[in-house]
């Protein structure tokens, strides 16, 4: 298990399969580099965004799913970490940011539908629900993306959101982490932190 939390009262997290631009968001939420240029096969510790005098901490999950030259069993245990993790500090935890490649995530989703088997992302995003973490979908690399309705919708469908994507701005947040261009994100986040009286931390995001 993670041993490397600092003890916040608030924390927002993000959580996602590896590659998906965590990392990249992580430095846009923070305005610093916070990787530890871990590398595959590497055990992987989360990355905290510590603001002591806010009480406040961003964590960066690691990333699981296939990741080259990682073994199943390996990858099994960072998602099993993971979600202990965000099932222990679930109090503490305003928002769960759930992030997601927007060019590859319908055909990875549909690749691992099956009669026994659900995706990840849908997997954690009613995860996160089950603990009352908000959960807020950032689908990223909207810049890589051309039927970019079609895709978010594809997306609530098998979130089990009733589409257009639209109707969920406090949930589905259609970004370009890379470019900066996060505001969808930014405004979907508030809105929770504001549901938790905490507009303090609007400085953030
Ligand atoms: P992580 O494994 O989830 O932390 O992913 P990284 O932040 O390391 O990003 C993985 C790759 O995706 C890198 O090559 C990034 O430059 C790229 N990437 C991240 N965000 C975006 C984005 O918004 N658009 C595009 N086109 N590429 C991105």
């Amino acid at each position: 298990m993670f041993e490397t939390r600092p003890d916040r009262s608030s924390e927002v997290v993000l959580v996602g399969r590896s590659n998906v631009g965590k990392s990249t968001l992580m430095r846009e939420i923070t305005g610093h580099d916070v990787s530890t240029g871990q590398r595959p096969g590497v055990t992987r510790e989360p990355n905290h965004f510590d603001w002591v005098s806010e009480d406040f901490v961003v964590t960066d999950l690691p990333g699981f799913g296939f990741m080259d030259g990682v073994p199943e069993e390996v990858r099994e245990r960072i998602k099993t970490d993971v979600v202990r993790y965000v099932e222990e500090h679930a109090d503490e935890i305003l928002v769960g940011i759930l992030v997601l490649d927007g060019k590859a995530a319908v055909d990875i989703m549909d690749r691992h539908s099956g009669p026994d088997e659900v995706p990840h992302a849908v997997e954690l995003f009613h995860f996160l629900r089950d603990v009352d973490v908000e959960p807020v979908v950032a689908v990223n690399k909207m810049d890589k993306v051309d039927d970019e309705d079609d895709r978010l919708n594809d997306i609530c469908e098998r979130l089990g959101l009733v589409p257009p994507w639209q109707q969920w701005p406090e949930t589905i947040a259609p970004i370009s982490a890379k470019r900066g261009t996060v505001e969808p994100l930014n405004e979907a986040v508030r809105e929770h932190l504001h549901e938790a009286g905490r507009d303090d931390l609007f400085q953030f995001f």
